[in-house]
């Protein structure tokens, strides 16, 4: 199973994926996690992209389509993969059809998770990050156990550098004036379902256990997923 998560910046594809990969049996490729860790080397690649991420831009083309090129040639994405946060232009569309053409596949399915401005604000004022495992919580959707720690690692719990409010509203600009195109190039295509993403997490999991039950997808586990406190009702 092919998939991307397309949508704006906090509208919780990473949280969806995070779920989603487990059941499918597939890897979570998320150019963003991808970037974050290359900035944690001391390298020409992180001297390029640093200023782009930290500005809330986007990274050039190019450089992105070659990180994407490397993950798909590892063996752990032949049966599938979710592609999250990528691709985010047209270039970057044209360059992965080209790409998965070379390799005899296809995307089967692009989910767009529409979701409104005011929510991708206050999911991303909220949105904490494990600086260990990267785990993913919300100050109120989904606080951890106890406050500032992880409850899978103990790590720390941080906000990211561009959740800060003055980079969330660049970066919504940018997904506006560059992105948000590539639900019409998918659409046209015929393999774009639009989910409602301003439900809350426990909302959007049960609309995606019933549509990949509807394609017939091979889930690796039916155990049904409680998102149980980590929703937004305890907000
Ligand atoms: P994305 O990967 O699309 O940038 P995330 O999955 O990181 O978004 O989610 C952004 C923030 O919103 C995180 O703090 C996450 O815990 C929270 N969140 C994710 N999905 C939902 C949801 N459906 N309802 C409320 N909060 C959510
Ligand atoms: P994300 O974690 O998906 O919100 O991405 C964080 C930042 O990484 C973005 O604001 C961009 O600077 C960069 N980035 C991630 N994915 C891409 C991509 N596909 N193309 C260009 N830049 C990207």
């Amino acid at each position: 199973m092919k998939l991307i998560l397309l949508g704006p910046p906090g509208a919780g594809k990473g949280t969806q994926a995070e779920i989603w990969k487990e059941k499918l049996g597939i890897p979570h490729i998320s150019t963003g996690d991808m970037l974050r860790q290359v900035l944690q080397e001391d390298s020409l690649l992180s001297r390029k992209v640093k200023p782009f991420v930290e500005k809330g831009e986007l990274v050039p083309d190019e450089i992105i389509l070659e990180i994407i090129e490397n993950r798909l040639s590892s063996a752990d994405t032949k049966i599938g993969f979710i592609l999250d946060g990528f691709p985010r232009t047209l270039k970057q569309a044209q360059g992965l059809e080209d790409l998965l053409k070379g390799m005899n596949k296809q995307i089967d399915l692009v989910l767009y998770f529409a979701t409104s401005i005011e929510k991708i604000i206050e999911r991303l004022r909220g949105r904490l990050v494990c600086s260990q495992c990267g785990m993913n919580y919300h100050l109120k959707n989904m606080p951890p156990k106890k406050e500032g720690v992880c409850d899978k690692c103990g790590g720390r719990l941080s906000q990211r550098e561009d959740d800060r409010e003055e980079t969330v509203r660049k970066r919504i600009e940018v997904y506006l004036q560059q992105t948000a195109e590539l639900i019409e190039f998918y659409r046209a295509k015929g393999i774009l379902h639009t989910i409602d993403a301003n439900k809350d997490a426990q909302e959007v999991y049960k609309e995606l256990v019933l549509l990949f039950g509807k394609k017939g997808f091979n889930l690796k586990s039916n155990d049904f997923h409680k998102i149980g406190e980590r929703t937004e009702s305890h907000a």
